[in-house]
């Protein structure tokens, strides 16, 4: 093998372009490896990347995708062996550096976290960057002193791959669950995850006063804007929130009563630069204790490299739910 498939990211004279491509095959240098991919999945971000809707791309053109899972074919490193299950997500991966939407990929082999037992590289991409989100901000949230019995967790953009997650992973360690999604249709389906409630979008009660009656003991919000400055207003006292996302906006207008009069906590969740020993052990929480029950329900369609512009356009409308995984090269499953 010489060349391989990869969805590649340019902006150039042309403006911005993205399509499949055929590319000289890398030889890992001292330090790095070479995986061969066989299951990738789509995040939001890879949706703003592959559009190029949102700056995500430091430099051009890059494969794009933040997630790869495979095995390794070479390895230049004492750390990594040659044949084992490896996962990579975050750190530059179709930010500075190609990414997961190709046949192989070649990075650095500190960013490689290997396969727990309890995943292979399929599941391991159904979590991906969005369940080791959702699983960073349980994280965050437990080491701040969350408990059930502060009150349920309101999940935000709950039928996305980060909330589909969240909803999963806090009803399984026996929180209770209030899901926010715009998607009626998919009631079902988030009460099959494990949501006790599930609210439209505009159903969030409270009105717009600094602090309204406390009716959640925490959120996982992935949606920013006007959304999680209602939440604010609305967080029990020691309560915690877990800023992730943006679909909704990136602004943030609110007062700081909820945190001066109620102890509450705005936890920011950034997944991408997290320190390998934290990165390894949440991927073994996610692999065993904290392994969402519901992981194949949460997986919601497979594409190959060539259905990714259609999956991004139809993931930035909001009219994707669960997580798409992107089968590469002889993937079966
Ligand atoms: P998805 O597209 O899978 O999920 C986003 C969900 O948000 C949608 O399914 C929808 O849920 C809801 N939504 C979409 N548009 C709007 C809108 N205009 N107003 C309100 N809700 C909306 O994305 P991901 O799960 O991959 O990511 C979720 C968010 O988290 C994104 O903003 C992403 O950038 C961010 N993120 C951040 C990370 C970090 O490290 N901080 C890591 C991963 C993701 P519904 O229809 O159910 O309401």
């Amino acid at each position: 093998m010489t060349h391989y498939q990869g969805f590649r990211i340019h902006h150039d004279a042309a403006g911005h372009h993205a399509g499949v491509e055929r590319l000289p095959l890398p030889v890992p240098a001292a330090g790095e490896v070479l995986i061969r991919v066989s299951w990738s999945g789509v995040n939001y971000k890879d949706a703003l990347a592959g559009t190029g809707k949102g700056k995500i791309l430091k430099t051009f053109p890059l494969v794009g995708g933040i997630d790869a899972a495979g095995h390794v074919e070479r390895s230049a490193s004492p750390a990594v062996r040659e044949g084992d299950a490896v996962l990579v997500t975050g750190f530059g991966l179709s930010c500075d550096h190609d990414g997961g939407f190709a046949e192989y990929l070649c990075c650095p082999a500190d960013w490689v976290v290997p396969i727990p037992s309890g995943l292979d590289p399929r599941r391991a991409m159904i979590l991906g960057t969005a369940g080791f989100t959702a699983a960073l901000a349980l994280h965050r949230m437990l080491v701040n002193g969350q408990q059930p019995g502060l009150g349920p967790i309101l999940v935000s953009g709950a039928s996305g791959g980060v909330g589909a997650i969240a909803v999963n992973l806090f009803s399984h360690l026996g929180f209770e669950v209030a899901a926010v999604s715009g998607k009626t249709e998919l009631q079902d389906w988030l009460r099959g995850l494990g949501a006790n409630q599930v609210l439209g979008r505009n159903e969030l009660p409270g009105d717009r006063r600094p602090l309204e009656q406390a009716v959640w003991g925490g959120a996982v919000d992935n949606v920013g804007g006007e959304m999680l400055a209602q939440i604010t207003r609305t967080v029990a006292t020691w309560g915690n929130i877990a800023s992730i996302g943006l679909a909704g906006g990136h602004e943030l207008h609110t007062t700081v009563m909820p945190f001066i009069l109620r102890g509450v906590s705005l936890l920011g969740i950034h997944s991408v630069e997290v320190p390998q020993p934290l990165r390894g052990e949440l991927w073994t929480r996610l692999a065993s204790d904290w392994r969402p029950p519901q992981i194949e329900a949460i997986h919601s369609a497979t594409v190959g490299l060539d259905g990714l512009p259609g999956i991004f356009e139809q993931m930035l409308k909001g009219e994707t739910h669960g997580r798409v995984l992107v089968r590469l090269g002889g993937a079966s499953g």
